[in-house]
C-alpha cells in the first residue's frame, strides 16, 4: 500500500457496502482505520474451569464434547442444537440457535475452546451461541480482544478484522512523529508496537505501554502546537491604564456587585494597568453577572479615553446587551453603537465613521464587528461574551484591530481545570462563584412521555399564575436526512397552540428566521404578549426574559449537558420558583444518567466535569468551535501527569529547535502544520 491515505476498500475483505458502513463511523483511510480505537476490551487469555466459571460474567473455557449434538426444531421454524462440553471440573450445556451446522462441525471426543457469557444456575452452567475455536488456531479467543464503538453493518469481529489487516498491511508506513530524544527520555515505545497493541494487546501491560506512548503523543502535539503559537503572539504591548475611581460608576448601578464580581472587575483592572495586554477569562455560571463586570472594564477603559468592543454569539444577545447598557452608558455621555448583520447600511457607516474618529465609545456586536472595514481609532478593550461559541481564529481577528487591546474572555461554560489549563494555558482566570442575592435553585424533572398531560397541565398552571415558559425543541431527524428545521418546529408550534393550548398564546422562534423576526418575537415575549415560546436552541445563550419560570426541552437526550444548562440558566433569572422539566424517551442508561446529573445538581461547573467524563472532551470541545486537534486517547480527567510530561517536553523542543529544522524532527512537523494549519493565518 502507498500510503496511510489509501482508501480503506483497498483491503481485502472491505467492499462497497462495508465501507459505505465503516463511512458511517468516520473511518474512510487507512489511517482513519488504525486511529479507531477500542472503547474497551475483552480479557480472553485465560481458561477457566468450569467449576470456576460464575454466572453472568464473559469467559473462556476449553473444554471437551461429552455426547454427540442434537438438534430440534422449534418455534418459528428455527433450530435448536445443543451439546454438552466437559473438562476436569465440571460440565457445561452449549445451546446454539439457529446454527445447525454445529451438529455437523462439533465433535464428540474432541476439545475446544468455548467463549461466552456464563448462564443457568449453580447446578447447571450453558453458554449461549458462545464462540467457538479450536486450540492453537485461535484468533478472538485467548488474547486480548478490542471492542469498538459500532454501526449499523459493522459487527465487532468485522471491525477488529479490518483493524488487524490494516496493521498487516500498514507496519512500514507508520511514522514515528515523536522525536527519537523525547521518545527515550520519556520511555515510550515506538508507533508500530503503539497501534499493535492499542487493539491487540499481547498484555495488560502492554496496552498500558501503547496507551501511555499514544496519550503523550497526543497531548504532546496539542501543547506544543499551543506552546509555538502563544510564543508568536508574546512580547507586544498594550494600551496601559491608570487607576481611576470606579464610585461614579457604581453609584448609577440598581445594585451592589456581589463579592465575586468585585474581585473579577479588580482582577480585570489590574491587568489593565499593566503594558501587557490583558488575556483575561472570566467564568461564572449562567445568570452570575459577568455582564456588569465587563461593563465596569468598559467604563474603565473610557475613562482611560480607550474604546471597547463586546463580541456576542448572536444577534438577540447583542441587541440585549445594547438594549441593557447603552442607557446605563448614557448616564455618563459614553455613546454606545450596535452593529451587526443586520444593521443597515447607512447606520452602519455611521457607525464605522464613529468608531474610526473616536466619538464612540463602545460597540456591541456580533462577528460584524470583525470584518475588513472596521476601523477603531483607540481600541482598547475587546471582550467575547460566551466565548466557547467563537473560534480562536475570531479572537485572533479581533485582537488585530486595533495595536494588542485587553481582552477579557466571558464564559458561562465553567471549564474544568485540566482543560482549561490546555486551551487557555496563557490565560488568566477570575472565577465568579457567587450568585446574586434571591436567585433559588431551578428544579428539575427528568420524565418520559406518560408525563405529557400532566406537564401540559403544569405549564396551563404557570401562565395562569402570570408566568411564561420557554418549550425547546431540538432538530429531529432520523439517518441522513437532515430535518427541515423551521417545518419541524412550524408544525409542532402549530399543534400546540391549536390542539393543547387553543387558550393560551404560543410563539415561534427558530434559527431560519431573520434577526428581524427573531428580535420582533423575542421582544414580543419579553413585553408579555405570549405565554409559551416554542423554539430551536436560538435561545440558548444569554437571553434575558425575568418573567419566564419554565423552561421545557423536549428530546433532552440530544443536547449536551453544558447545554442542558445554558438552557436552564434562561429560567430562573427573576424571583419566582422557578422549574425545569426535560423530556426523552430515550432508552439507554447513559441518557438516564446524564439527566439525573442535571436533576441532582444546578452546579455548572460539576456538571461540565460529568459532560466532560460521559462525552469526552473530544465532544465537549469540539475541534469546530476550537480549532483544536480533537483528543482521542487522552483522557484529560485522569492524565493529568502525562500532561505535565508533555508540557515540559514540549517546551524543552520548542526551546532546543524552534523551527523544526532537525532532520529528525521533520515527521513531527508535518504533522504539527498539518493540525494547526486552519490557525496559522491567523494566529501567526
Ligand atoms: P450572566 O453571567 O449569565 O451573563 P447576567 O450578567 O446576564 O448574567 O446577569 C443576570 C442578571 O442578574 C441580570 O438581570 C443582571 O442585571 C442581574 N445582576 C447582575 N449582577 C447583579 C447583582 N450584583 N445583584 C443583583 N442583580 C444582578
Ligand atoms: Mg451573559
Amino acid at each position: 500500500m502507498a500510503d496511510l491515505q489509501t482508501d480503506i476498500r483497498a483491503i481485502r475483505g472491505i467492499g462497497e457496502t462495508r465501507a459505505k458502513s465503516l463511512a458511517k463511523l468516520g473511518i474512510t483511510t487507512l489511517q482513519d482505520l488504525l486511529s479507531y480505537f477500542p472503547r474497551g476490551y475483552e480479557d480472553r487469555t485465560l481458561t477457566r474451569p468450569i467449576k470456576e466459571l460464575l454466572l453472568g460474567e464473559n469467559a473462556c473455557v476449553k473444554a471437551m464434547i461429552a455426547a454427540d449434538p442434537t438438534a430440534h426444531r422449534i418455534r418459528g421454524g428455527k433450530t435448536l442444537v445443543r451439546a454438552r462440553a466437559v473438562d476436569s471440573s465440571g460440565s457445561l450445556d452449549l445451546v446454539f440457535f439457529n446454527q445447525e451446522y454445529r451438529k455437523n462441525s462439533l465433535h464428540r471426543g474432541e476439545t475446544y475452546i468455548f467463549y461466552g457469557k456464563v448462564e443457568g444456575n449453580l447446578l447447571r452452567r450453558q453458554m449461549v451461541n458462545p464462540l467457538i475455536e479450536q486450540e492453537g488456531q485461535q484468533q478472538i479467543t485467548g488474547r486480548i480482544m478490542p471492542i469498538y464503538h459500532l454501526t449499523a453493518g459493522v459487527s465487532q469481529l468485522i471491525l477488529s478484522r479490518a483493524v488487524q489487516q490494516g496493521l498487516a498491511a500498514c507496519s512500514d508506513l507508520l511514522e514515528d512523529v515523536l522525536p527519537d530524544e523525547v521518545r527515550q527520555q520519556h520511555h515510550l515505545c515506538y508507533v508500530n508496537y503503539a497501534f499493535e497493541n492499542i487493539h491487540f494487546p499481547s498484555s495488560p501491560e502492554a496496552l498500558e505501554t501503547a496507551r501511555r506512548r499514544l496519550v503523550f503523543e497526543e497531548l504532546f502535539l496539542l501543547t506544543y502546537g499551543l506552546q509555538r503559537l502563544r510564543q508568536r503572539r508574546q512580547d507586544v504591548s498594550g494600551p496601559v491604564c491608570h487607576a481611576v475611581d470606579m464610585a461614579p460608576f457604581y453609584e448609577k448601578l440598581s445594585f451592589t456587585l456581589t463579592g465575586a464580581q468585585q474581585r473579577a472587575v479588580g482582577d480585570a483592572l489590574g491587568d489593565m494597568c499593566h503594558d501587557r495586554p490583558m488575556n483575561r477569562l472570566c467564568q461564572g455560571d449562567v445568570g452570575s453577572g459577568k455582564t456588569m463586570v465587563a461593563a465596569a472594564c468598559v467604563w474603565f477603559a473610557a475613562q482611560n479615553g480607550y474604546q471597547s468592543a463586546l463580541m456576542a454569539p448572536t444577534e438577540i444577545l447583542a441587541r440585549q446587551h445594547y438594549q441593557g447598557l447603552s442607557p446605563l452608558f448614557a448616564k455618563f455621555g459614553l455613546r454606545c453603537a450596535l452593529l451587526t448583520g443586520s444593521t443597515r447600511a447607512k447606520e452602519r457607516r455611521e457607525i464605522l465613521a464613529g468608531l474610526a474618529d473616536g466619538t464612540i465609545d463602545f460597540c456591541i456586536g456580533t462577528h460584524a464587528l470583525l470584518t475588513e472595514d472596521v476601523h477603531y481609532a483607540r481600541l482598547g478593550l475587546v471582550i467575547t461574551d460566551e466565548q466557547h461559541r467563537f473560534g480562536v481564529e475570531q479572537r485572533a481577528a479581533l485582537g488585530h484591530k486595533g495595536v494588542h487591546p485587553h481582552v477579557l474572555v466571558l464564559s458561562a461554560t465553567p471549564i474544568p481545570r485540566t482543560l482549561a489549563l490546555i486551551i487557555y494555558g496563557d490565560l488568566d482566570v477570575s472565577i465568579i462563584d457567587e450568585l446574586p442575592p434571591g436567585r433559588q435553585k431551578v428544579d428539575t424533572f427528568a420524565v418520559n412521555e406518560s408525563y405529557r398531560l400532566r406537564v401540559n397541565n403544569f405549564i396551563r398552571k404557570q401562565v395562569a399564575a402570570g408566568y411564561q415558559v420557554f418549550i425547546v425543541c431540538p432538530l429531529v431527524g432520523d439517518g441522513e436526512e437532515v430535518p427541515d428545521e423551521r417545518k419541524a418546529v412550524t408544525a409542532y408550534a402549530r399543534k400546540l397552540q391549536e390542539e393543547v393550548f387553543p387558550d393560551l398564546r404560543v410563539s415561534l422562534l427558530h434559527g431560519k428566521m431573520k434577526p428581524k423576526e427573531k428580535d420582533a418575537v423575542m421582544t414580543s415575549f419579553v413585553n408579555r404578549e405570549s405565554d409559551i415560546l416554542v423554539s430551536t436552541t436560538v435561545i440558548e445563550v444569554g437571553v434575558d426574559v425575568p418573567n419566564a419560570n419554565t423552561m421545557v426541552v423536549e428530546n433532552a437526550e440530544r443536547f449536551g449537558l453544558s447545554q442542558l444548562h445554558q438552557l436552564r440558566g434562561r429560567v430562573g433569572r427573576g424571583s419566582a420558583k422557578s422549574y425545569c422539566i426535560l423530556f426523552s424517551d430515550h432508552p439507554s442508561e447513559e441518557t438516564r444518567q446524564r439527566l439525573q446529573v442535571m436533576v441532582k445538581t444546578n452546579d455548572g461547573f460539576k456538571i461540565s466535569e460529568e459532560d466532560l467524563r460521559l462525552r469526552g472532551p473530544g465532544d465537549f470541545f469540539g475541534q469546530r468551535q476550537h480549532g483544536l486537534p480533537a483528543m482521542k486517547v487522552a483522557d484529560l480527567s485522569c492524565d493529568m501527569r502525562l500532561l505535565d510530561e508533555a508540557q515540559t517536553a514540549a517546551k524543552q523542543l520548542l526551546a532546543e529547535d524552534p523551527e523544526l529544522r532537525a532532520p529528525g524532527h521533520q515527521p513531527l512537523r508535518r504533522k504539527i502544520n498539518a493540525l494547526f494549519t486552519q490557525n496559522e493565518a491567523s494566529l501567526n
